[in-house]
């Protein structure tokens, strides 16, 4: 990642109202903020900006290393 994009990154982060990537509810202030990769490390998934997305903490936990596909057919149980 260079080093503009990398700093208009952050910009946008600060900006932006966040809204966690898995349940879709605001992040908080007080609340503990992580990023989720969409595609997790296990699969091969990246540490680039294209690959993490804003997410509660504790969501984040929950979702461990499933595949969005293999979440989105356990979220209804989980939420
Ligand atoms: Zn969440």
């Amino acid at each position: 990642m260079n080093r503009k994009y990398t700093i208009k990154l952050k910009i946008e982060l600060c900006i932006q109202p966040l809204f966690c990537s898995i349940c879709g509810l605001p992040i908080l202030p007080n609340q503990q903020i992580s990023l989720d990769h969409y595609i997790p490390l296990h699969y091969g998934g990246s540490d680039t900006a294209a690959n993490l997305l804003p997410a509660h903490k504790i969501c984040n936990t929950i979702k461990s290393d499933l595949m969005p596909v293999e979440f989105e057919k356990s979220k209804r149980e989980l939420y």
